[in-house]
């Protein structure tokens, strides 16, 4: 037959690749376990697969690192990133903000305190801004090993001084791990300034159809590369080869689609701070946000983001959870009530309904903006509010 000519690495759904003979066999099983981050074999698709492997060339491109690797949710990829600092001694003294996504606080709490024992401090925010003063004595007072924190907070998008915590943070010798998933590389690319890993939730932006879930881990240091890759082959955090080929060919479209997404949620942000209807805005672009001169400075200009969160106006909390109510009732015939983010169509989630217990703002709205025409959304949005 003639070759086939095909531009991408082929979807390659083998769970193990056959070795010629048991001197082959011995050989690629010792390259595997003394080099496994140097590959010359394909062996079993939970250790290593092609297209996998050419997916994670395209995303390295992207974050600009020297390795990414795929993982089969962005809580794996948190898993692998803060595991693989893990050892038998006492000092795993982990710092973690506070602002963060819900599911990784659950999971410092349950997984990390609960069954690791591993001694944690949480960095809390004051008015939905970083007090760095404090994060300095805290961080000379605790003295962690470790720090994590998210570029864009969800849910109320507070924006880290990601340049400045580094540097804080390196002069300590602290290891740092960012959360990328809200800002993606598009914004911000956190290695550059010496971020140790950069995790994304992959079933955001870099997929944005809603149609997988992944997690990207990304790093420079080979050491953690082994360490990374050998957690993920352990713990079996590996994506399936389906889910990272449709990544690969939905990644083609991620500079077209992040920047529009921005540029809607920028004018709707706009547009909402105006309404009489609606209470704050929680929008880095917006002059008055907390964290608006931190998203200036990391952000260089190119965008804030793609998620609104705001609340609605009331007299009471209790009106506003019902203004809140009517509007998710009439909106609902446009957009879908989903709990994940960064498709391109735009969908939300009431924010006081997932986490009441942590966010003291009844009758919140997490809106993540899609690619549609934005006369289209703003006439959606402004019949609706002028509903209420
Ligand atoms: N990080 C952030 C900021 C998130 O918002 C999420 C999920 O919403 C995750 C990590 C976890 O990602 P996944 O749901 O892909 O496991």
């Amino acid at each position: 037959m003639n070759k086939i000519n095909s531009k991408k690495t082929p979807l390659y759904r083998d769970t193990g690749f056959y070795l010629e003979n048991s001197e082959k066999t011995i050989s690629a099983f010792d390259e595997e376990r003394n080099h496994p981050h140097k590959p010359q074999n394909y062996i079993y698709s939970r250790y290593r697969n092609p297209t996998v492997v050419s997916v994670e060339e395209q995303l390295k491109g992207i974050e600009g690192a020297k390795w990414t690797l795929l993982t089969q949710s962005g809580m794996s990829a948190i898993d692998i990133a803060l595991s693989i600092f893990q050892n038998k001694s006492t000092d795993n003294k982990w710092m973690f903000f506070n602002d963060i996504y819900g599911g990784t606080n659950t999971f410092i709490d349950e997984v990390l305190v609960e069954r690791r024992s591993i001694k944690i401090e949480r960095f809390y925010s004051e008015d939905n801004t970083y007090n760095y003063l404090k994060l300095i004595d805290q961080l000379d007072k605790f003295k962690p090993k470790l720090l994590y924190f998210e570029t864009i907070s969800n849910p109320m998008l507070i924006v880290a001084d990601v340049q400045r915590i580094i540097k804080e943070a390196k002069k300590r010798e602290i290891i740092i791990i960012v959360d990328n998933t809200f800002a993606s590389p598009y914004l911000l690319k956190p290695l550059k300034f010496g971020a140790d890993l950069v995790i994304h939730s992959a079933t955001k932006y870099f997929a944005g159809h809603g149609n997988i879930t992944a997690g990207v881990i990304s790093g420079n240091s080979d050491k953690l590369l082994k360490k990374a890759i050998e957690y993920r082959k352990l713990v079996g955090h590996m994506i399936s080869p389906d889910d990272a080929y449709r990544l690969g060919s939905q990644l083609m479209t991620f500079n077209l689609r992040f920047p529009k997404q921005c540029e809607n949620a920028n004018k709707l942000a706009g547009f909402f701070h105006e309404s009489p209807l609606v209470n704050r805005v929680f929008y880095p672009g917006i002059r008055d946000h907390y964290t608006y001169n931190e998203a200036s400075k990391m952000f260089n200009g190119n965008g804030f983001g793609a998620i609104i969160t705001f609340q609605f106006a009331g007299e009471t909390d209790m009106q506003k959870k019902k203004n809140c109510d009517l509007f998710i009732e009439k909106i609902s015939q446009y957009f879908h009530l989903i709990p994940t983010l960064g498709d391109v169509e735009t969908i939300f989630l009431p924010v006081d309904a997932v986490w009441a217990d942590k966010y003291p703002f009844p009758g919140t709205i997490r809106l993540s903006v899609g690619i549609e025409d934005y006369d289209y959304l703003e006439n959606i949005f402004s019949n609706v509010l002028s509903e209420l």
